[in-house]
């Protein structure tokens, strides 16, 4: 096991040391052996009993110095100087010996630090069990993510409305530094502690820009370009973030923090389901947009140590066009088209369109679609539909070819609200079958699993999830 603490070598203002407690019975409900194994984490071994109480902080990691992280964070567009890590403790980091990359261990809920607030630093289960079947799924659907590694039951209630039981999630990230953790230093002032983490963020993450001449402005290009890769896969597998706070936007590109997040089920540009978005800041269509504004306080903070104004602008708007290259890239895979076209952009527009007005479920209409490939008799698609077969047939390797990318490109099952709300409220009831059934079909998304299609179902009228909870 190769564990290493880089961060907590870094300078003392950049965390507070701290030390998590036992928790009264802690019992592991997920354990992620794949991951475990990415991460050369065998050594641990198969104890489970062992392992509940190192992944719910009641005995500690061996070779791990705990810290929680300090940082910044613009919330729904209002700056808080000290936000931090209120209730997540950074165990250590681990070398994998499978990619040879370093990756943070955290626990999420393991109690109080000094940057909890009035928070009590402790999570319910639900939102564990919601974290972890959400970041696996998104994992297999191909999107950059944290990942998860354990889920723990402390069997320890926590009060929120009313008393809920308590959890641990132990994420796994390429690293937890977020634009709020530039904002804390750049709020300071710190000139010297920016460059530092600087430094170790373009060593950790990009450092192949170590060599540019103007480093810190590469760095930063580079990781706009991460962002709009993420935003433009989590348009095209309908997913929505929900809080997209600087702080919650990790400079790695990598989704991070599963609060209030949703998949859409019909399809509605529009779309809110988080309960504190009141403005619908944060809606569907506007990820893009929200994104490349977290990146302009990034900008912001690294203009204080090298370049000018105009530098970052330039950056900044390269995110419109890598972000539309590789939307449109995967849109048109979703629709059987291999090189997309402008033509093709207008296809992608129409189709969304039709869902829009329709009312229809966006990841089953892709795969209904499909059929239309193989079946002569139109579908419901009339006019866009034989728009779309021209530029299909259009293509080298026609209707055969475009079937085999649809496959690959359109899931069968995503994290239905309803079906991850169905499995958390039967944990709660100490059955973990509807977790593990869940869990079993995203794990493979895109292939059949007889017996389990209900998965793919979407929601009935009276199951349908209206709204989405932080529930920390
Ligand atoms: P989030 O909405 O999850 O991104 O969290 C925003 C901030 O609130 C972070 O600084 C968290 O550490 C803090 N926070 C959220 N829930 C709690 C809690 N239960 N106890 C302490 N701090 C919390
Ligand atoms: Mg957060």
């Amino acid at each position: 096991m190769k564990l290493s603490n880089s961060y907590a070598e870094l300078p003392e203002h950049f965390y507070a040391r701290i030390r998590t407690h036992p928790v009264p019975s802690p019992r592991l409900l997920a354990w992620n052996g794949s991951l475990a194994a990415h991460l050369g984490l065998e050594e641990l071994g198969g104890d489970k009993e062992r392992l509940a109480a190192i992944f719910s902080g009641s005995e500690p990691l061996p070779g791990g110095r705990t810290i929680a992280m300090a940082y910044a964070g613009h919330q729904f567009g209002n700056f808080v100087p000290r936000l931090g890590d209120g209730r997540a403790a950074l165990l250590a980091e681990v070398i994998s010996p499978r990619d040879g990359r370093r990756y943070d261990i955290q626990l999420k809920g393991s109690g109080l630090t000094p940057f909890s607030r009035n928070g009590d630093g402790k999570s319910p289960l639900g939102p564990v069990i919601r974290e972890y079947l959400l970041s696996e799924a998104m994992h297999r659907l191909g999107v950059p993510t944290t990942r998860s590694l354990a889920a723990v039951a402390t069997g320890e209630p926590v009060f929120r409305d009313w008393l809920e039981p308590g959890g641990v999630l132990t994420r796994v990230a390429s690293s937890h530094i977020r634009v709020g953790t530039f904002e804390y230093f750049a709020s300071r002032r710190d000139g010297e502690a920016l460059q530092t983490l600087v430094d170790y963020a373009i060593q950790r993450h990009y450092p192949d820009c170590a060599t540019d001449e103007n480093h810190v402005n590469t760095f930063f290009s580079a990781v706009v370009a991460a962002q709009a890769r993420l935003v433009a896969h989590w348009m095209a597998i309908g997913f929505i973030h929900g809080v997209m706070n600087t702080d919650n936007c990790a400079i790695s590109g990598e989704t991070l923090d599963y609060g209030p997040c949703a998949f859409l089920d019909t399809f509605h540009i529009d779309k809110v389901f988080s309960s504190i978005d009141h403005q619908g800041r944060y809606a569907y269509g506007r990820q893009a947009h929200m994104a490349q504004w977290n990146l302009a306080r990034l900008a912001e903070c690294l203009m204080m140590i090298e370049g000018e104004r105009e530098d970052y602008e330039v950056r900044l708007n390269e995110f419109q066009a890598t972000f539309e290259a590789h939307y449109f890239a995967l849109m048109g895979r979703k629709l059987g088209l291999s090189q997309p076209d402008p033509e093709d952009r207008e296809l992608v527009t129409a189709w969304l369109q039709l869902l829009q007005d329709r009312r229809l479920d966006y990841t089953r209409s892709f795969r209904q679609l499909a059929v239309r490939l193989e079946a002569d008799d139109a579908l419901l698609f009339d006019d866009f539909e034989t728009r779309w077969l021209q530029q299909i047939d259009r293509q080298p390797g026609g209707r055969e070819t475009a079937a085999g990318l649809m496959a690959a490109a359109n899931p069968l099952f995503i994290p239905r609200n309803h079906q991850v709300e169905r499995a958390i409220h039967a944990a709660y009831e100490d059955d973990l079958s509807l977790f593990d059934e869940l869990h079993q079909v995203l794990s493979a998304p895109f292939d059949a699993h007889p017996g389990l299609e209900n998965y793919a179902e979407p929601p009935a009228e009276n199951e349908q999830v209206l709204a989405t909870f932080c529930g920390t």
